[in-house]
């Protein structure tokens, strides 16, 4: 079988010390390949988010290892982190807002600026994004005048900027209405149909859950039930 393009091994991660200390993952390990789409579920509170940020490079875990494409993340640092992170992952998380007072396309080249491509580049990139998510009509409008489901095409297309090999979802259709959230969950698992890119979404939606190849559960912070392997009780 290929090297899983994620890898996590017996990871740990704990908040706080001594006694006020929380165990926030107790020890979790499972391998993601390439072009799958898995959903990350469980109740509120149960270390969801907190996985996806060590999937995502944006936390360490406390200990164990998130290995990528078989490479331990744990020797990466600084900006060789940055590089890797932004050059293989896109983000729509919510916390991960637009800049409401820039344009569109303003926070839509945000990645590539970041990853020092050059400005007429940028700008096409960006748009071709833009249009890939029919929103290249509002490219010039504030991120603030948006409704929440064209808010969530922005945020989809800032993440698309860059080729991201690895999509991460948190909640992506949480403040949306259902139809508006039917078309955004539509965008995502076409992109990974029709692009093969592997996406990882937390969610305590089950229907979307249910449209992704696996699904993990969360308890506690740990892994209670995973539909592709069997997780010993
Ligand atoms: P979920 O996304 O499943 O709702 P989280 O991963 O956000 O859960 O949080 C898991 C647990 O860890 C919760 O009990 C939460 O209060 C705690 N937690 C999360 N982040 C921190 C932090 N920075 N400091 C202390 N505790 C935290
Ligand atoms: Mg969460």
């Amino acid at each position: 079988m290929s090297t899983p393009i994620i890898s996590v091994t017996d990871v740990r991660k704990s908040y706080g010390r001594g006694q006020n200390r929380f165990d926030a993952l107790s020890g979790v390990s499972f391998d993601i390949y390439e072009g799958e789409s898995v959903a990350i579920v469980g109740k509120s509170g149960s270390g969801k988010s907190t996985l996806m940020h060590l999937l995502a490079l944006l936390d360490a875990p406390t200990s164990g290892t998130v290995a990528l494409e078989g490479v331990d993340t744990g020797t990466l640092r600084g900006s060789r982190l940055n590089r890797t992170r932004n050059k293989t992952f896109g983000f729509v998380f919510q916390q991960f807002f637009l800049t409401g007072n820039d344009t569109v396309l303003e926070n839509v080249v945000l990645p590539l600026k970041i990853a020092g491509v050059r400005p007429g580049e940028r700008r096409r990139r960006a748009h071709a994004a833009l249009e890939q998510l029919e929103l290249d009509d509002k490219a010039r409008n504030k991120a603030a005048n948006l409704s929440c489901g064209q808010k969530q095409r922005a945020v989809i297309a800032r993440a698309l900027v860059n080729n991201p090999r690895i999509l991460f979802a948190d909640e992506p259709t949480g403040n949306l209405d259902s139809a508006t959230g039917g078309v955004v969950e539509d965008i995502l698992f076409g992109l990974n149909r029709e692009h093969g890119i592997t996406l990882i979404v937390v969610t305590h939606d089950e229907d979307l859950a249910a449209r992704c190849d696996r699904r993990i559960l969360i308890r506690d912070g740990a892994i209670v039930e995973d539909s592709a392997i069997e997780v010993a009780a």
